[in-house]
């Protein structure tokens, strides 16, 4: 009962991005993947999307075939790096956006806005633009867009990458809280171990398209599978 990509290779052009990838994310986990520049761990987040079709390989949700379906039918809540709001949308407008593209009534759309809205202590912006809000802020709007149509399954890209520490570290704690509040499965990307052991139940490392090691952060920071995964973790920023 998870979500799962199952040999996954997706090659752009003759370069070869995901290589036969098998990674298991239990429901409920709240799973981090790392790895250096390059190492395909947005090519495998967009795969599990559904915004990238892979050569080959299967990705399930609780044992179905998701691989067939388009990324709307995935149930899905993708967060985009560098936060992607509308710019020309009230932040009301915002986390309703994909509400109001699933044909939610107009009520529900509200209650649901203000509630998530609350949940982020972010109630009094609701008329505001994104211009008008901090990086930190712009960043618990763009989770509560994602969150806002129940998806069972949260995949952020670098979802803190454009923030400096001290709202990074609250920004962990509230994607932890929104993880745990409304019962999803999270997987996200980064490339910052210290972030990864933080805040993840499972942490996945890759390395030029293939998994290196996979596991609960404890082991794999004790005991590193090869000298890539040592090395790789001896250079915490
Ligand atoms: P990471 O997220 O680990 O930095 P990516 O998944 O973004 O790595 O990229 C993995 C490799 O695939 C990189 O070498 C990148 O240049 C290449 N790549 C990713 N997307 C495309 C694309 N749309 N077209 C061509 N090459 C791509």
């Amino acid at each position: 009962m998870s979500i799962t990509a199952q040999n996954v290779t997706k090659r752009f052009g003759g370069f070869v991005a995901l290589d036969n990838v098998s990674v298991d994310c239990p429901v409920g986990e709240l799973v981090a993947l790392l790895g250096p520049s390059g190492s395909g761990k947005t090519t495998l987040l967009r795969v599990i999307a559904g915004l990238e079709v892979p050569d080959s390989g299967t990705v399930l949700f609780r044992d179905d075939d998701i691989t067939k379906h388009s990324a709307r039918d995935r149930n899905v809540g993708f967060v985009f790096q560098h936060y992607a709001l509308f710019r020309h949308m009230t932040v009301f407008e915002n986390v309703a956006f994909g509400l109001r593209v699933r044909k939610w009534p107009e009520e529900r759309v509200r209650d649901r806005v203000k509630e998530l809205l609350r949940l982020v202590r972010l109630e009094e912006k609701a008329p505001l633009y994104p211009a008008n809000l901090s990086g930190g802020q712009k960043q618990r709007i763009a989770l509560v867009r994602a969150l806002a149509p129940e998806p069972k399954v949260l995949l952020l890209d670098e979802p803190f990458g454009a923030l400096d520490a001290k709202v990074r570290a609250e920004l962990r704690d509230w994607l932890r809280r929104l993880h745990n509040e409304l019962h999803v499965t999270s997987i996200f990307v980064t490339h910052d171990q210290e972030e990864a052991f933080e805040v993840a139940d499972r942490v996945v490392v890759l390395n030029k398209g293939r998994v290196e090691q996979d596991g609960r952060p404890i082991e794999v920071f004790e005991h590193p599978k090869n000298e890539f995964v040592m090395d790789f973790l001896g250079n915490v920023n």
